[in-house]
């Protein structure tokens, strides 16, 4: 999921001061997992909005965000609140965000949120940034365990000099994931693994911006 943070409100509002009516949008996946765009935050904004002086023309939380054609479809009963709406503000992440853009093409679009990172949650709204898209993973080599991540330096073949009573010299709060790596490969008997030389990526494999069709239309047809 995509892990997301609230902006504070007067940065918000130094964007629409502008502005007298507002449309919110959230989304029921990862931004309401983040208590940045669900039920609760959406009733949260639009009170505080309105303690403001601004108008909140509706609410709604869209299933995913993201989804360009399933959230126009979704918003499609509020088209009357909507027309009375000045600005629309996104309370999920930059793709929820840039999807309501496309949605609305003639009016602005703001959002209330900063988008950090990919995350794993851990425990109920407890998120670890576990994987950083690389586009060529090599999980398999490093006992499922991502040192492109794990590692601040992005080390490919640990670990540095560094290593300090198995602790990272970089941040000396978390493990070296290299020894995590060395653990978790000894524990499952490949250790042989930590022997190869993993050679350098090919970084264009993330060249932005990257796009996938998953399947094609004839695929589709079948
Ligand atoms: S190697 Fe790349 S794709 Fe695999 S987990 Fe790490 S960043 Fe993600
Ligand atoms: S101590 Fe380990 S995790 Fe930290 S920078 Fe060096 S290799 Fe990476």
């Amino acid at each position: 999921m995509i892990a997301t943070k609230k902006r504070e409100f007067k940065d918000l509002m130094e964007n629409i001061k502008d502005y007298k009516s507002f449309f919110l949008v959230g989304c029921s996946e990862c931004a309401s997992l983040c208590g940045t765009g669900g039920e609760p935050e959406l009733a949260e904004l639009k009170e505080t909005l309105e303690k403001e002086g601004k108008t909140v023309t509706g609410t709604f939380r869209a299933k995913t965000g993201c989804q360009v054609l399933g959230t126009k479809v979704e918003l499609k009963p509020f088209k009357e609140h909507l027309d009375k709406t000045d600005v629309v503000i996104v309370m999920s992440c930059g793709a929820g965000t840039q999807a309501a853009v496309e949605i609305f093409p003639d009016k602005p679009v703001y959002q209330s949120n900063d988008t950090l990172f990919l995350a794993n949650m851990t425990r109920y709204q407890i998120f670890d940034e576990r994987c950083s898209l690389c586009g060529e993973c090599i999980l398999d080599e490093t006992g499922g365990i991502c040192p492109v991540t794990a590692c601040p330096k992005g080390l490919l073949n640990g670990p540095c000099g560094g290593t300090n009573d198995g602790n990272c010299e970089v941040s000396p709060d978390i493990k070296c994931c290299w020894v995590r790596i060395y653990e978790r490969l000894n524990k499952i008997n490949r250790l042989d693994d930590m022997k190869k030389t993993r050679e350098a990526k090919d970084w264009s494999k993330s060249q932005k911006p990257r796009a996938l069709i998953a399947r094609t239309k004839e695929e589709k047809k079948k």
